[in-house]
C-alpha cells in the first residue's frame, strides 16, 4: 500500500504544489503515494457557509470552527495518525518524520485564521505538529513540509545516494559541509583531505566538522548529543 496523504484545507488547490515536482512529484506519478485534499468548506452547514466565527473572549482574528472541522474530518478513512498543523504543536523532528514514513499514511489538518477551536483536540485524537518557532499564514505550507520530509524517505523514492544515517539529524548532529568540483574556486580550494583517497581520515575530518559545526550552530542539539553518548 502507498503512503496516503489526505489534507484537509480551505485551499486544495495549493496541492500537491511543490510536491507534482522531482523527486516528490516522480515518486506521485509512479504511484509510490497519494495525495487527496478534502475541502473543509464543503462540510459548513449555514447559509454562508462560514467556516471561522470570532474569538471566545475577544481579540483579533478568525478561529475555526470545531463543529465543521469535525465533519470534515469524521468524513475522512481512519487508520492513519491525524496531525494538525500549529505553531502550538510539538516540534516536527526527523525521528516523527521516520516513524511516519513508515506507516500506512497521514491526514493532515491546516489551520487557518487564528487556528482550529482548541475542543477538537479533546474531542478527537488529534497530534498538534508545529514545522518551528515562527508563525505562518496558514498551514498548508507546513503540511508541504512535513509531507516532503515523509515523501523522500518512502522506499524507491531517493536512490540509495542519500538514504543513509549521514544526514543531518539522523546521528543527533548535522551533517558534515560538502564540495565539489572545480577543486579551486574565487582562491578557495577543496580541504586537501577530501582529495586525499585516505578514507579513514576523511571520515575522521567529517566527523569532526560535524561536531564542530553542531557545537556553534546548533548548542541545543549539541547539548544533547552529548549527554547521549556520556
Ligand atoms: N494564532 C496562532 C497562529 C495562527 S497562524 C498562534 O499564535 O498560535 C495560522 C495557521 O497557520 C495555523 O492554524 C497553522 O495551521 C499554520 N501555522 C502557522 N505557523 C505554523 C507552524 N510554525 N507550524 C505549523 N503550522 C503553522
Amino acid at each position: 500500500m502507498p503512503f496516503a496523504a489526505t489534507i484537509l484545507t480551505l485551499y486544495p488547490e495549493m496541492f500537491p504544489g511543490p510536491l507534482g515536482q522531482s523527486l516528490a512529484g516522480r515518486a506521485l506519478g509512479e504511484g509510490l503515494w497519494s495525495c487527496d485534499t478534502v475541502q473543509i468548506r464543503d462540510f459548513a452547514t449555514d447559509r454562508h457557509r462560514s467556516v471561522d466565527d470570532t474569538p471566545a473572549g475577544g481579540g483579533a482574528g478568525m478561529v475555526l470552527r470545531a463543529d465543521v472541522v469535525a465533519a470534515a474530518l469524521d468524513s475522512v478513512a481512519g487508520g492513519r495518525p491525524v496531525l494538525a498543523m500549529t505553531p502550538r504543536g510539538r516540534p516536527l523532528t526527523q525521528a516523527r518524520v521516520r516513524a511516519l514514513a513508515a506507516g500506512p499514511g497521514v491526514t493532515l489538518l491546516c489551520g487557518r485564521f487564528e487556528g482550529f477551536d482548541e475542543r477538537l483536540f479533546e474531542a478527537r485524537a488529534i497530534e498538534p505538529v508545529s514545522i518551528g518557532d515562527y508563525v505562518l499564514s496558514g498551514g498548508e505550507t507546513a503540511a508541504i513540509v512535513l509531507l516532503d520530509a515523509c515523501i523522500r524517505l518512502l522506499p524507491g523514492v531517493m536512490g540509495a545516494a542519500s538514504s543513509g544515517d549521514d544526514e543531518s539529524f539522523e546521528s543527533g548532529l548535522l551533517e558534515y559541509p560538502h564540495y565539489t568540483r572545480p577543486v579551486e574556486w574565487e582562491g578557495r580550494t577543496i580541504p586537501e583531505v577530501l582529495r586525499s583517497g585516505d578514507h579513514a581520515k576523511i571520515a575522521a575530518w567529517r566527523k569532526q566538522r560535524a561536531e564542530d559545526d553542531t557545537r556553534l550552530r546548533r548548542p541545543d542539539l549539541w547539548e544533547r548529543y552529548r549527554n547521549a553518548r556520556d
